[in-house]
């Protein structure tokens, strides 16, 4: 019954089960990609697993600091009373084969959505690929959204930030396809494709007019990559079109770092190729205060997955109390929203933005002295304030 739900991959659905507001009175309906990143964006119930009034989320704690900070989320979770239960799947980075790998996917396409820790990857072996990179070209996860938002109570050395990187997550240099042609000569191809490129750039368009965004640039070194980049920059300029009320920019990405550090003010929506987007995410993140505060979401056109923004595994960090854990409550927060929980989610964002700007309850990668169950309990303190009857 469940797996029907989600085997093929344009679906005809009963339309008035999934949201008559989105499909009219018609009965069944073909889903266009347009509808269906709707559906992925959570505006609708059809992908998530929910059983008696509660729903099952994949969990994969990854490894470093991210058991602790899953440990974390479900003890708010559970004391705040949020409907969701959680399908651990532990994922063994060390092992070479992918049977793990596998029963982690089974389960997200089960239940449609997860939470994720960073999976380390261990091995230099090139026939070991990266669990996290599987996973995103498995359940077909094409984009990654960071919104970096300057805290009030986080020192920082620039104030009131506030943009969002939108990444292309399963093409360009992903495609982890690299070999050695002769000795001493490795070639890894980057693989940048129009429909992924139209896609990626469509997704950033809605995502500004539903945001009320006022301009997307798009990042590139098509001087130097004319083909490959040139396509993608090409492809986004031709997409921008068709959104007249956003302005529309571009940027080569060695300029638009040092912009991006220099003044970051002048950025709205950023629209980035896969491995760029790696790299100004971290940028971005480090601006508002670095790997423990900002969440990252990332959507296909039938699954979704939440994680910290940076994705880093923290393992030097791990079991010393010291990790700040915000950006993986942040990560939790923007599942609840997905899910439509959203009165769960504004206790704990709220919560969250109290402790961390009012209480200023700071671990020592912010410059203060908490542990990170000091953050937890400050947390908890407010969310049990809030939901007790
Ligand atoms: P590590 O140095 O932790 O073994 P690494 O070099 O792979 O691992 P990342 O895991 O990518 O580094 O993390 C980058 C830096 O950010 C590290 O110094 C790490 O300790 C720090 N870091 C990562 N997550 C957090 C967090 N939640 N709170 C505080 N610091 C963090």
């Amino acid at each position: 019954m469940l797996a029907s739900r989600f085997s093929p991959r344009r679906l005809m659905i009963k339309s008035k089960e999934i949201c008559p507001a989105l499909f009219g009175d018609r009965k069944f309906y073909k889903l266009s990609v347009g509808q269906a990143r709707a559906i992925s964006m959570g505006n609708v119930d059809q992908f998530k697993a929910k059983y008696g009034g509660r729903f099952m989320v994949t969990m994969l704690p990854g490894d470093g600091i991210g058991p602790e900070m899953m440990g974390h989320v479900k003890e708010i979770f559970r004391l705040g009373g949020v409907p969701v239960d959680f399908e651990e799947v532990h994922l063994d980075s060390t092992v070479q084969n992918i049977d793990n790998v596998d029963e982690a996917i089974t389960s997200i396409k089960r239940n449609g959505v997860a939470i994720k820790g960073n999976i380390e990857t261990r091995s230099n072996s090139p026939l070991f690929k990266s669990r996290n990179v599987i996973l995103r070209l498995e359940l077909d996860l094409f984009v990654n959204v960071l919104h970096c938002k300057s805290q009030p109570g986080i020192r920082t050395r620039h104030k009131n930030i506030d943009i969002v990187l939108i990444r292309q997550n399963t093409e360009g240099e992903y495609s982890c396809l690299e070999h050695e042609s002769s000795k001493g000569i490795v070639e890894s191809i980057k693989v940048v494709t129009r429909e992924k490129s139209e896609q990626i750039a469509r997704f950033a368009f809605d995502y500004a007019i539903r945001n009320n965004r006022k301009k997307v640039t798009a990042v590139h070194k098509a001087n130097i990559m004319k083909l490959a980049d040139g396509l993608f920059l090409n492809t986004c300029a031709e997409i921008s079109k068709e959104y007249p009320r956003i302005e529309f920019d571009n940027m080569i990405i060695d300029n638009c770092s040092m912009q991006l550090v220099s003044n970051p003010h002048q950025f709205d929506v950023l629209l980035l190729p896969n491995l760029y987007g790696n790299i100004l995410n971290n940028i971005a993140c480090g601006l508002v205060g670095g790997p423990g505060i900002t969440s990252g979401k990332n959507f296909g056109q039938e699954y979704a997955l939440f994680e910290t923004g940076s994705r880093n595994t923290g393992k030097g960090i791990a079991g010393k109390n010291i990790a700040n854990p915000v950006a993986m409550l942040n990560a939790s927060v923007d599942l609840l929203e997905f899910l439509g929980l959203f009165k769960h989610a504004k206790i704990i964002n709220d919560a969250i933005y109290q402790t961390v700007n009012v209480d200023k309850v700071h671990t020592p990668d912010l410059g203060g002295t908490a542990k990170t169950t000091d953050v937890i309990q400050n947390v908890l303190d407010i969310v049990l304030d809030k939901t007790r009857v």
